[in-house]
């Protein structure tokens, strides 16, 4: 898995896609910039989950909020005094990991032995076999859940409140190294805020410290009201919002995964007190269903509920792909009850409620959010999609990106670059380029074209050639079964725009 990582960074760079930030001075870390196929497949995502959000649900909005925002809102939302990572140093490796991340990868470790345990028992007992009644009996799997549970336990509170000294001595006592140096010579933990803050020039001396957003949720509850009422929105509804956010993360090894700027995918639905569960039940299910509408293994993504649940939650759940460094979090599924609502009311003083017809009063509406990475999203994508196979006695990388999300949708490509081929060529692209991102390719031979077509996931290549100009017809080439067809030429448009049609997905949710 760790071979697959570094050929996903290194096919990224080479075709295009994702490259180092400033890379001509050595780059800045867990800082990237997106390519010319990379930002294509980016916008791509970003439309999908946008139209999937606000085209197919009425009730759902979007907007675009600032990335600069007044200072009290991070006063507000607990992200001046609480937005902290709790940090630990190896003397030995100087490598900085954050504490509860080592704890749940040693958690994470002992899942796995009961999980081999499990396998070799099943192997043993065949279909005989109960894992259920093995789990809880077998001593070996009882001792590693205890384990679990103690550590799992102990860490939440230790988090919670704030025990930095017994979070050190958990990770000694639990024998957790360093992965790096192997040694067990740890600093204290210390905690750490994740904004970035910066200075705006007008605002009066002393107060002039603002922070770069470090998530677009909050653009969305202070324009609660504004949109609740010049929408004029009935309670259930959503506004959507996509957009840069930023954190100053303590680990940022993880290419795309991990970022300093990134960008975010979030919705908050407002709802009625009390029926936030319901609510917060169909959103899990409505993104589970946006996930596998790509038509990836569905194996690859898992709920993980969270055991430590944020003091304004009530119920949240992650939804994990299994990445090539292992299962993790791609998208984050919370219900925030009234918290940010309310103190976004008590530190403005402005009143942030519904008024309910129906019921003849006033509140303050409860929140379910769906928030995504976007470049997690396309990360996961890229895992997914990335494909290496033999074709006779050649290799070939293929990324298999869903068609309606896919960078360049088709490559025209002439046989020959004369006898007039070249010309036919464009003249097919002039047709496709009002609905089609096209590539026109005429450079070496027609099996490298294809590669690099596949390379970059396009999914249909169309190569005119001499019997083009004979009876108007052209090869048009499918990318994952690699299939031939010959078609008319006026029928390319049609089949092409109806394979890549966004709809496709849209109409599996
Ligand atoms: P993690 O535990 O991995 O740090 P988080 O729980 O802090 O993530 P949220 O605050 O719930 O993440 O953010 C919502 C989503 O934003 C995440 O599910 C993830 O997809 C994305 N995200 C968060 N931090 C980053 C980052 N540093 N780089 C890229 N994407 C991120």
């Amino acid at each position: 898995m760790e071979d697959l990582f570094k050929k996903l960074i290194s096919h990224s760079k080479e075709y295009g896609f994702i490259f180092q930030s400033s890379e001509i001075y050595d780059g800045l870390s867990a800082v990237y910039d997106y390519g010319q196929y990379g930002a294509a497949l980016k916008n791509n995502i970003r439309d999908y989950w946008w139209k999937a959000m606000t085209q197919l649900n009425e009730e759902v909005v979007g907007i675009d909020s600032a990335i600069f925002m007044h200072p009290m809102v991070w006063k507000a939302s607990g992200h001046v005094d609480a937005f902290n990572d709790p940090l630990i140093d190896n003397k030995d490796s100087k490598k900085r990991y954050r504490a509860d991340v080592l704890i749940e990868e040693h958690i994470e470790k002992m899942q796995q032995k009961i999980n081999k345990e499990v396998e070799k028992a099943r192997k043993r007992f065949g279909d005989a076999f109960d894992e259920k009644q093995f789990c809880e009996t077998n001593p070996r799997v009882l001792k590693y859940s205890e384990k679990i549970k103690d550590v799992t336990e102990k860490m939440v509170d230790y988090l919670d409140n704030n025990k930095l000294d017994d979070l050190k001595i958990l990770i000694e006592e639990e024998g957790i190294v360093c992965p790096i140096s192997g040694s067990r010579n740890w600093t204290d933990v210390r905690q750490f805020n994740l904004m970035f803050d910066t200075k705006l020039g007008s605002l009066a001396e002393g107060s002039n410290t603002i922070y770069l957003r470090p998530e677009t949720a909050q653009g969305i509850f202070v324009n609660y009201l504004n949109v609740q009422k010049t929408g004029r929105m009935k309670l259930p509804f959503g506004i959507a919002q996509t957009g840069k956010a930023f954190r100053n993360e303590i680990v940022a090894r993880q290419f795309i995964f991990r970022m300093r700027e990134f960008e975010q995918m979030e919705m908050q639905y407002f709802v009625k007190p009390g029926t936030e569960k319901e609510w917060f039940e169909l959103w899990r299910e409505r993104r589970m269903n946006w996930h596998n509408s790509f038509g990836f293994d569905a194996n690859k993504f898992r709920w993980h509920k969270h055991d430590k649940l944020a003091h304004y939650a009530n119920a949240a759940y992650d939804i994990e792909f299994e990445f090539p460094f292992g299962f993790k979090e791609l998208e984050g599924i919370h219900s925030r009850t009234d918290f940010d609502l309310k103190q976004h009311q008590e530190f403005s003083g402005k009143k942030l409620q519904f008024f309910d017809l129906e019921a003849g009063e006033s509140y303050v509406p409860y929140v379910v959010e769906t928030s995504i990475g976007l470049d997690r999203t396309f990360l996961m994508i890229l895992t997914a999609a990335y494909c290496e196979e033999t074709v006779g006695n050649e290799e070939r990388v293929v990324l298999k990106i869903p068609a309606p999300i896919a960078p360049i949708k088709a490559a025209i490509m002439p046989l020959v670059k004369k006898d007039g081929l070249p010309e036919i060529a464009r003249e097919i692209i002039n047709e496709l380029k009002f609905d089609l991102t096209c590539q026109y390719d005429e450079k070496d031979s027609i099996g490298r074209r294809y590669r690099r077509q596949d390379a970059i996931g396009t999914p249909f290549c169309i190569t005119v050639d001499h019997q083009t100009i004979e009876d108007k017809t052209v090869t048009i080439r499918y990318r994952d079964s690699m299939e031939q067809e010959r078609i008319p030429i006026e029928k390319v448009s049609k089949i092409v725009r109806e394979k890549a049609d966004i709809r496709n997905l849209l109409k599996k949710l």
